[in-house]
């Protein structure tokens, strides 16, 4: 057994890597740094690999998934185990992370041809004599970076959809979770027999190559200080991106509230997976009628809630994470902030425990930056009015939560934010119908959803003549006769408004 208790040193392209248990340091797996060259040669695999991909049409291909889905799910509990291993998250999370992943393959792989096919449209009155319609096309070679926080559901909301739109992929998983990244590839290759779906492992230098290897569009998923080199790298060859990033979503808990549900809902929210969570819960927004209940419910329920080996909450996984997280804390505290729960001594080596923090300035890094851990503010509103505004005024707009009887619906629609959860956390991850995505720092484009399947997509118009126009208009023949019928034709469809 080897045990590192430090980040390795970085290695050199055309060297290996290894990626290490997070909460003991032991090594997991070795796997190969790849240059440039290689890169290139997955993507030129993948390119071999679309055409006959794209060949088998919405429903052979959804016969090949839905035979990936089905030996995935025959062999959930040694990915969830693989997960575990890698990225430190109790197993029995890792196992829900993975049916929702496998939920998703199901669901792309059976709307595909309802929402990419062919459809007729309306033509309009002035084109009457065309029929007209939209399809949309695989892109080709679609490339996906992942993170490591959520292994395989977060790169699946890019490659299931992806895939199910008729494209190749090259998936580059992170360097800390590699050996998960290899396990979604194999097994597809096993279900498949053809490797449409292709591996690359490296460092953040490996992803680069993917961003210049000649991908027709790219899906990272990662923090968003990656995602602008990915876009200015991608920018080089005006190859498009999808930028899934990073959060810092809110709960918002009006005076009508089911309190309990609530403080249920921040504690899991802020603290499952470490806090490592793109949509986890990060800050709380509480009415005054309902604060001090709020606040004694979540420390009831966190009392006795632990980061330890084989407990509910994992390590860090990333070890540099855990100084930003000190950080944060610490500037909280300086700033006049109080732990009513946990605080700096809480942030350990390789577990941080439980932190909540109150009194915390709304500029502060623990209210305006991403934290990921095991951490929440919470500070008391007036009004919704004033919970709205404190949750649209940072930088990021990725999800957020909102728990109210009444005006649940309404506080949604003004959070600026691309999913909210009503009366519940993250369950808008867990629907494949629904888009997922951000605004401002957490990105832009979708994945899951049909605008999941669409972002993977080009649409492709045509317009059939279906008979002689009266008014022949792309013609040099056209008349002095034509152009003033147009001109009357024109009236009587747009011309009979009021004037201002
Ligand atoms: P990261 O940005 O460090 O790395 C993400 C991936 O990018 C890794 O595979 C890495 O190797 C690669 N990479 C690094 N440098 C690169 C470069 N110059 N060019 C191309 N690729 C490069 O992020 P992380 O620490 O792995 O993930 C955590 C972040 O991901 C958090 O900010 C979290 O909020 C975010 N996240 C967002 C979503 C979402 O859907 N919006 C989901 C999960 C995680």
């Amino acid at each position: 057994m080897t045990v590192m208790t430090q980040a390795p040193a970085r290695p050199q392209s055309g060297s290996t890597f290894e990626s290490l248990n997070p909460a003991t340091g032991e090594v997991v797996g070795t796997h190969p740094v790849q240059t440039e060259e290689e890169v290139r040669a997955a993507v030129a695999r993948a390119r071999g690999e679309a055409a006959w991909w794209d060949g088998l049409g919405f429903d052979g291909r959804k016969k090949h998934l839905n035979a990936w889905k089905t030996l995935m799910t025959q062999r959930l509990p040694e990915l969830a185990e693989l997960v575990s291993q890698e990225m430190g998250k109790p197993a029995a999370d890792a196992m829900l992370e993975a049916a929702l992943a496998v939920d998703h393959i199901a669901w792309a792989a059976g709307h595909a041809k309802k929402v990419l096919g062919r459809r007729k449209v309306s033509s309009g009155l002035l084109m009457v004599n065309q029929s007209a319609s939209v399809a949309f096309k695989p892109l080709g070679v679609v490339g996906v970076i992942g993170p490591w926080n959520y292994p395989v559901f977060t790169p699946m909301g890019s490659i299931a959809y992806a895939l199910a739109a008729g494209n190749a992929v090259v998936f580059k998983p992170s360097e800390y979770t590699p050996g998960v990244g290899g396990w979604l590839v194999q097994t597809f290759h096993e279900a498949v027999g053809r490797p449409v779906l292709q591996l690359v492992t490296g460092l953040g230098e490996t992803g680069s190559f993917l961003c210049r290897a000649g991908v027709d569009k790219l899906a990272f998923t990662g923090s968003t200080a990656t995602g602008k080199k990915v876009m200015a790298a991608c920018a080089e060859t005006l190859t498009p991106v999808v930028i899934e990033a990073g959060g810092k979503d809110s709960v918002i808990v009006d005076a009508d509230a089911d309190v309990e549900a609530a403080a249920d809902a921040a504690l899991w929210g802020a603290c499952s997976n470490a806090g490592q969570t793109c949509i986890g819960v990060e800050r709380v927004y509480v009415h005054e009628k309902v604060y001090d209940e709020f606040v004694s419910t979540i420390l009831a329920k966190a009392s006795g809630l632990e980061a330890a080996e084989g407990a509910k909450i994992g390590p860090i996984t990333m070890p540099s994470q855990v100084g930003v997280i000190r950080s944060h804390v610490q500037d909280a505290l300086d700033r006049g902030g109080r732990a009513l729960l946990g605080g700096v001594d809480a942030v350990g080596d390789r577990f941080v425990q439980p932190t909540i923090l109150v009194d915390v300035p709304e500029d502060s890094l623990a209210v305006q930056e991403e934290t990921f851990g095991p951490t929440l503010t919470i500070a008391k509103v007036r009004t919704m009015d004033e919970a709205v505004e404190k949750t649209n005024a940072t930088r990021y707009g990725l999800g957020n939560t909102v728990f109210s009887k009444a005006n649940g619906m309404a506080i949604a629609e003004r959070v600026r934010s691309g999913m909210t959860a009503v009366n519940g956390v993250i369950t808008f991850a867990g629907i494949p119908s629904l888009p997922f995505g951000g605004v401002g720092d957490s990105g832009f484009g979708r994945i899951h959803g049909p605008e999941g399947l669409k972002e993977f997509t080009y649409a492709k118009a045509i317009a059939r003549q279906k008979f002689k126009p009266m008014i022949n208009l792309t013609s040099f023949e056209r008349t002095e006769k034509a152009d003033k019928q147009l001109v009357q034709v024109l009236g009587l469809l747009h011309g009979r408004g009021k004037k201002k």
